[in-house]
């Protein structure tokens, strides 16, 4: 285990309802979901939070999203609608400092967000 939460699902070492995994990320359901379809989406490396994101890193967020689409398609909100979040900091609502996606779906959502 580390002080990492979403380290430690990443490396299989906290249980959790993985959905999705290749060399590059991993997608797993939210475990206090906010519409039917909630699942995280999270880079196996380590990176805290938006603000340390990098030119390095412009491959991967691109390969998040095609991500969140091919899941969004998998669990049948891709016709109806969805939304792909990213909280960053505290007023962002951030509370886990692994930089994650928000998949959610299966119910209209509310904009702008509260
Ligand atoms: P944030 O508020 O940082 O954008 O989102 C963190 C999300 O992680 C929250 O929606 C929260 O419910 C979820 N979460 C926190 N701890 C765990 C966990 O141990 N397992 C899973 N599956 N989700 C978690
Ligand atoms: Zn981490």
């Amino acid at each position: 285990m580390s002080d990492c939460i979403f380290c430690d699902i990443v490396n299989h070492e906290m249980d959790s309802d993985i959905i999705y995994e290749d060399d590059k990320v991993v997608a797993f359901r939210d475990v206090e979901p906010q519409a039917p379809v909630h699942i995280l989406i999270v880079p196996k490396k380590h990176i805290p939070t938006t603000l340390d994101l990098t030119e390095k890193n412009n491959e991967l967020i691109g390969h998040i999203y095609q991500v969140a689409g091919k899941l969004a398609e998998e669990e049948e909100i891709d016709e109806e609608g969805f939304r792909v979040v990213n909280n960053c900091n505290e007023a962002g609502g951030q509370t886990v400092f692994h930089l994650h996606f928000h998949l959610l779906g299966g119910r209209s959502l509310q904009w702008p967000p509260g």
